[in-house]
């Protein structure tokens, strides 16, 4: 079945389980605009999925830079007057592994702890605050978040990633608690551990299961869950 009726926004999704979630969007039929901090990335990846007859295209957006997140918006407003899908994808992981020095919370690196929330935490409320205006009141926000965010199973190790999943949990029932008077659903979505360049080689998922929990929290209908924590379309604690 296809849906030419709804637009999507994807962040850091000129690879891994951005560069899928697109995929699997258009393939529902919808336009998606596939973002990436450098435009020759954005470019490339968004042409690869035209050759496939994909309705994509690119966009520069650094999730980092509230400029750009503006101009996005701009864009978004003149071109389409609307949005109805924000998948929060992009993120880093820059803590040193175990059993690296400074994977433990008593020795880490404070800036990668600084620039973890910058761009997994801030970083997905920033491009939130810009593009929501643009769903008039209807659509989904995907916020790719991790069992590693998770408090109900919180471990010591990487405290930079560990901390701005758990913050993105937040803004996750932030949102979701100030829009539940809209159909507008926000839900944080685990995608497992997955064989991309951040789950590296040995990862038990490929980046098409990965990707399609967070199309299933995507594609909600209007009376679908918001507030929630989901792995495979199906409640995960927080
Ligand atoms: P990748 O490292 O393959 O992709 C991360 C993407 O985020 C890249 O496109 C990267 O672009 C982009 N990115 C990083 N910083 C920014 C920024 N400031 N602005 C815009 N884009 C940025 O990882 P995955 O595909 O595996 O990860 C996607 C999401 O899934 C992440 O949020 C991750 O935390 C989450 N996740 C992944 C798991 C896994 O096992 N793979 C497990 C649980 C969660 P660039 O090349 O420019 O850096």
């Amino acid at each position: 079945m296809t849906d030419t009726s709804r637009l999507a926004v994807v962040t850091g999704a000129w690879r891994g389980l951005g560069l899928e979630t697109c995929r699997q969007l258009a393939g529902k039929g919808m336009r998606v605009i596939l973002t990436a901090r450098a435009a020759d990335k954005a470019a490339a990846s968004a042409r690869a999925l035209q050759a496939q007859g994909l309705d994509v295209h690119p966009h520069v957006l650094d999730v980092t830079d509230g400029a750009a997140v503006a101009a996005l918006a701009r864009h978004l407003g003149e071109a389409y007057g609307r949005l109805d899908i924000l998948v929060n994808n992009a993120g880093i992981f820059v803590d040193a592994y175990p059993p690296a020095a400074g994977s433990s919370v008593f020795d880490a690196d404070f800036e990668r702890i600084r620039q973890s929330m910058e761009t997994n935490a801030y970083g997905a409320l920033r491009v939130a605050r810009g593009l929501i205006p643009l769903m008039q009141g209807r659509g989904a926000v995907v916020n790719v978040s991790s069992g590693m965010g998770q408090l109900s199973d919180m471990n010591g190790c990487c405290p930079g990633y560990r901390l701005s999943k758990t913050a993105l949990n937040a803004v996750t029932r932030i949102l979701a608690d100030e829009l539940k008077d809209t159909a507008i659903k926000v839900n944080a979505v685990c995608p497992g551990w997955v064989r991309t360049d951040m789950g590296g080689e040995h990862a038990e998922r490929s980046v098409e299961e990965g990707a399609a929990g967070i199309v299933w929290a995507a594609c909600l209908a209007d009376d679908g869950p918001s507030g929630g924590f989901f792995r495979d379309g199906k409640p995960i604690p927080w």
